[in-house]
């Protein structure tokens, strides 16, 4: 959906989706609530973090499950960080010099919660988070992609919906593997000899090289590969781990571009490098500010 100005329908839709997004929503409802509260006479506008997603194209929006699921329950791919990945298309596009239009490139958004998104002519044509936050990436917490059949086995083994829901969003990724889920304390013990660091590392770029490679193939050949995030914007070890893996690409990063910290955008790669890649920190605060200045000046004209 297109950024709104807040009425009580749609809090009562927000809230309705609470089952979606359980660490969002509510926190977001009770915010608007109190506000109105406090200032009935204030607009408040809200900004959809799926909202970018939404050109996605059926085939990749689609769960290859019975029909029923997505017309009586909406179970399909709705993709997060969308507000993220806009902002920086943009941003990367225009350090290129190319109109946002014509901008086909590879993603990266790797903070906490990470996602990767493929975009074709300025849109986001394929994402990887899903249904909900869970899917794709290894994240901070998360697990992403995992078979569906070791929730099956788990739940016979008498793990309720809960411990599922804890053990896949709390308990897994980085944590899950290295004991910390944070990426700067991963590098250092991986660094100093850890060899479950080492692996958590492993698993992550592995992971993220295939869904970089895979995209490419969805673009039908991406001209940028963008970092971003707290991860991609400031982790070069990372950022290296990856790179390594995409020499099929042609990738090549400048080992210097690459170490340089700067909170500018930048290319980071060789000039022989089959694509460029680019860091470009994020601003979500600012894109979503943006929105709703343009809703509200919208609003007051229409008034
Ligand atoms: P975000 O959710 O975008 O704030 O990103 C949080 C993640 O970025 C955490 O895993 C941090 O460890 C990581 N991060 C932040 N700063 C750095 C840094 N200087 N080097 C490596 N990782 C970092």
């Amino acid at each position: 959906a297109e950024p709104v100005l807040v009425n009580n329908e749609i809090t009562r839709a927000i809230e309705r989706l609470n089952p979606l997004a359980p660490l969002h929503n509510p926190a977001n409802v009770l915010g608007i609530r109190a506000i109105s509260k406090k200032w009935p006479e204030l607009p408040q506008v809200a900004v959809f973090d799926t909202a970018f997603h939404r050109t996605l194209p059926e085939h990749a929006w689609r769960y290859a499950v019975p029909d029923e699921l997505y017309t009586n329950h909406g179970i399909r791919r709705y993709g997060f960080h969308g507000t993220s990945h806009e902002y920086v298309a943009h941003r990367a596009a225009a350090l290129l010099d190319v109109p946002v239009e014509e901008f086909d490139a590879v993603i990266a958004h790797l903070g906490n919660g990470a996602s990767v998104t493929a975009i074709r002519g300025g849109q986001s044509i394929d994402t990887s988070m899903g249904f909900t936050p869970l899917e794709g990436l290894v994240m901070g917490t998360r697990s992403g992609d995992l078979d569906p059949s070791i929730l099956v086995f788990l739940g016979r083994n008498g793990w309720s919906p809960e411990d599922l829901d804890s053990m896949l969003n709390r308990q897994s990724g980085l944590k899950g593997l290295a004991g910390n889920n944070d990426m700067r304390s991963v590098v250092e013990a991986a660094e100093a000899g850890d060899a479950k660091a080492a692996m958590a590392l492993a698993v992550a770029s592995y992971r993220l090289a295939k869904y970089i490679g895979g995209y490419h193939v969805a673009v039908g050949g991406a001209k940028a590969l963008v970092f971003t995030a707290g991860i991609g914007e400031n982790s070069h070890q990372f950022r290296n781990l990856v790179a390594q893996r995409l020499g099929a690409l042609g990738v090549e990063l400048d080992a210097g571009l690459n170490r340089e910290r700067s909170r500018e955008p930048r290319v980071i790669s060789t000039p022989t490098s089959a694509l460029p890649v680019l860091v470009v920190p994020t601003d979500e605060e600012r894109a979503i500010a943006e929105a709703t200045a343009a809703v509200v000046a919208q609003a007051s004209v229409a008034r």
